[in-house]
């Protein structure tokens, strides 16, 4: 995009930082098909892990239910689960990991056992007002992960998702107004101070994440083609 070179993606590892409803897993997924990154939402392993109903799965559930974290030991394990797969080989975007200073220490450790680094950690701005409507209004395609919103993304069809056809919409558990109210929370306390921490490590970018989709992907694309380069 833009002339900007393509990353090394070999070894790239992006974190996206931000609240609940700021658009990490939107934004991750758009990184993945431009920069051919695997995105690595340990929310979306841990729903996984929910519904096979795994021992971390019967752990996490009632704490993501009221809209905690889940602890640093069952964040990490289903972290590092997935970091053994072969296809994380090619770069990782992380969605919602780290979130505690526990984790992102845990994870500067496994990158330096492996020669890697943190190439960006981008901090997706927002305001909390608008948190609430963006997260109660949205659903995501059971078959193919696209993301939409009732006011901001529908579907051009109602029901059928533009990408893949699927009628399976679904929408999270978490995602109502009560829950949303404890997940501001919960960022605000533990995993905001991360935005110092990677700010003191020279790795901290910040981007406004209140515009448009599209906006804030062009300049996602262009710091991380920049900072995996
Ligand atoms: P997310 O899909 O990123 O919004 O995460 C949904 C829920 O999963 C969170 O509200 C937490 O309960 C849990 N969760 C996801 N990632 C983590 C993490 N790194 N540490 C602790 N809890 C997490």
């Amino acid at each position: 995009m833009d002339g900007v070179t393509t990353p090394d993606a070999a070894s790239a590892v992006l974190i996206l930082l931000g609240p609940p409803g700021a658009g990490k897993g939107t934004q991750a997924r758009m990184l993945e098909e431009e920069l051919g990154l695997v995105q690595l939402s340990t929310g979306d392993l841990l729903r996984a892990a929910v519904a096979a109903g795994t021992q971390a799965g019967k752990a996490a559930r009632a704490v993501m239910e009221a809209g905690e974290l889940v602890s640093d030991e069952i964040a990490l394990a289903v972290l590092k689960d997935r970091l053994a797969d072969a296809d994380v080989a090619k770069g990782v975007i992380l969605d919602g990991f780290p979130r505690t200073t526990v984790q992102a220490e845990a994870l500067d450790t496994l990158l330096d056992q492996s020669g890697q680094r943190i190439n960006a950690a981008i901090s997706l701005e927002v305001d909390d007002s608008a948190m609430v409507t963006r997260i109660s209004g949205r659903f995501t395609c059971g078959g193919c992960g696209e993301g939409y919103h009732d006011s901001f993304k529908p579907t051009e069809k109602t029901g059928v998702c533009d990408k893949c056809g699927s009628t399976d919409m679904k929408r999270r558990a978490d995602d109502n107004a009560e829950t949303v109210a404890a997940r501001l929370d919960a960022y605000h306390t533990q995993t905001a101070p991360l935005i110092a921490y990677y700010d003191q490590k020279g790795a901290l970018e910040r981007v406004d994440a209140m515009g448009a989709i599209d906006d804030i992907a062009r300049e996602l694309g262009r710091i991380a083609k920049h900072a995996a380069a």
